[in-house]
């Protein structure tokens, strides 16, 4: 077999992989980047929105799976969204050339200072929120919308009500800043330009509007010279060689997922950024495949930070519910993190099914009073987590007292039409952890028993960190990967 040889090589294109790309191109490093996903630009395949599911719908599915109303079939294509399901919970990830950023909401959310310093006690938090946080919401191209037009807009109406509602309640609420281009949606708003957000593009991708990493980090780093980004390139597993260089197991498949060609790679340095659960499968795979030294800390800390979904049904139907047209990008949020008893931050989020359901859907961020813990199962090759109601007790709690006090407020009923008993307690948009920095990891990521081998992404993150996760990931990747250069790590 054909040894493909790189000096560096990056597994994986979300927030932690595309920092270190471009940080390392920036250092006149080559760089190799491998992702199993499609790279959907240079594919030039469109991707498609959530009433008309296509190719980018689903990572080689049947059918759709999406959190609710999976009613459409699907030709099995290397699409964006992908499913991980364990007995418990499921977990939602990206795939492809920019990894969590083609189907996330964009919401760009910097952790409350007090949370931050209570997760990561050893950071230097001034030093975060002075330099890191900035630098990473300005490379995200972070911004926030016209209050004047989020007032006008029909597509906001469900925001617009659910903030009276829980200012009703009694909650307060807070804007939430995002990486979609606000100035495009006003455009698509007047019809000047296509739509995307208006057109219920998000979580099988944006085709306008939204600035996903392929459109910053990523791209800056191509412009480097030094960075190669092979897509559809599946590792599998890793082995950790006498000279302690790495060699890779990868597969390079087609979009229906039909193994082209086995690959092995060969490289002296190497940066998992699969993301946690892609990272954790890695380095429990390759452990019980052929034995890559792993520290006794990784799997352990995980956590799903405190996602728990719910709905309220009825909301305000007699005067139009949350309105028949959605945009798919989140602009409003409610922080009750500093109520000692019920602390959650909750995403006011869309439901753009078009038409209006009467429903208003709530994605709330609890803390993870009790992490879990992910191992390898070797009789079924698969991940095995550890995790059930008793992880998530605090959360369904701060669930019922929320859903209690809007609907006592507001009228309206926990919603069963989204969920079995109004509750989606297995719905995880945001796994973190099981290779968490200062424990599998030294202070900036290299892993413990390792020489070579650096992990930069989710799972250093333990289990929680009170919001939307991807503007803490991009910036702890910052800061790892700046140290990392400066001590030499890549010389
Ligand atoms: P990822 O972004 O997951 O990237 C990992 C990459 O590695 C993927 O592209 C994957 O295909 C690739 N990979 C994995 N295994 C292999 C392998 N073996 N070989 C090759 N490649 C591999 N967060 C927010 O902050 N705000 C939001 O609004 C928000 N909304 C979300 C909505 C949805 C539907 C989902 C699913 C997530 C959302 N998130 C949001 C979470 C956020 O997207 C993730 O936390 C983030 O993407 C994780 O970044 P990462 O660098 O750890 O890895």
């Amino acid at each position: 077999k054909e040894i493909v040889e790189a000096p560096i090589i990056i597994i994986g294109s979300g927030y932690g992989g595309a920092v270190s790309a471009l940080r390392l191109c920036e250092a006149g490093k080559k760089v190799v980047l491998l992702e199993m996903g499609l790279n959907w630009e240079k594919a030039g395949i469109p991707f498609s929105n959530l009433l008309k599911p296509g190719k980018s719908s689903a990572w080689l599915k049947k059918k759709t799976i999406a959190p609710f109303m999976n009613i459409f079939s699907l030709t099995p294509f290397t699409g964006t969204l992908d499913r991980l399901d364990f007995d418990n919970i499921n977990i939602w990830v990206g795939r492809g050339v920019g990894g969590g950023s083609l189907v996330n909401g964009g919401m760009a959310v910097t952790p409350k200072e007090d949370y931050f310093k209570e997760v990561f006690p050893n950071l230097d938090a001034e030093r975060f929120y002075n330099h890191y946080f900035p630098l990473v919401r300005e490379e995200l191209k972070v911004n926030v919308i016209d209050e004047q037009f989020l007032k006008d807009c029909p597509y906001y109406k469900f925001t617009r009500v659910g903030e009276e509602e829980a200012h009703k309640a009694g909650f307060k609420t807070m804007r939430v800043p995002n990486v979609y281009d606000f100035k495009y949606m006003e455009k698509e708003f007047r019809n000047e330009v296509p739509r995307s957000a208006l057109n219920t593009e998000v979580i099988y991708g944006n085709n306008h509007g939204k600035n996903s990493l392929d459109k910053t980090y990523l791209k800056k780093a191509m412009d480097t010279g030094n960075l190669e980004i092979l897509d559809l390139h599946k590792v599998d597993h890793i082995k950790l060689n006498d000279d302690k260089s790495y060699t890779l197991n990868a597969q390079q498949i087609d979009t229906s997922g039909n193994v082209i060609t086995d690959k092995v790679f060969h490289c002296k340095k190497l940066i998992l950024s699969a993301g946690t659960m892609g990272t954790l499968q890695l380095l429990l795979r390759s452990n019980a495949v052929n034995n890559l030294p792993i520290h006794e800390k990784i799997g352990k800390n995980w956590g799903n930070n405190g996602n728990f979904m719910t709905g309220r049904n009825w909301v305000k139907p007699l005067s139009g519910g949350t309105g028949s047209k959605q945009s798919t990008i989140p602009v409003g949020g409610i922080d009750n993190w500093d109520d000692k008893e019920h602390p959650f931050f909750t995403e006011i989020a869309p439901l753009p099914m078009g038409m209006d359901v009467a429903t208003a859907l709530y994605l709330l961020i609890n803390r993870v009073d009790k992490k879990g813990e992910v191992a390898y199962d070797k009789a079924t090759q698969m991940l095995k987590l550890n995790w059930d109601e008793s992880n998530t007790v605090n959360m369904r709690q701060n669930a019922k007292y929320f859903v209690r006090k809007m609907n006592k407020a507001n009228g309206g009923t926990r919603s069963h039409f989204l969920f079995n008993n109004g509750f989606g307690a297995d719905i995880c948009y945001h796994p973190l952890g099981g290779c968490v920095l200062g424990e599998a990891t030294n202070e900036f990521g290299k892993l413990r028993d390792h020489d070579h081998l650096y992990v930069l992404d989710g799972s250093l993150i333990p289990g929680t960190i009170g919001v939307n996760p991807f503007v803490t990931i991009t910036a702890i990747a910052e800061y790892c990967i700046e140290n990392l250069i400066k001590q030499n790590e890549f010389a």
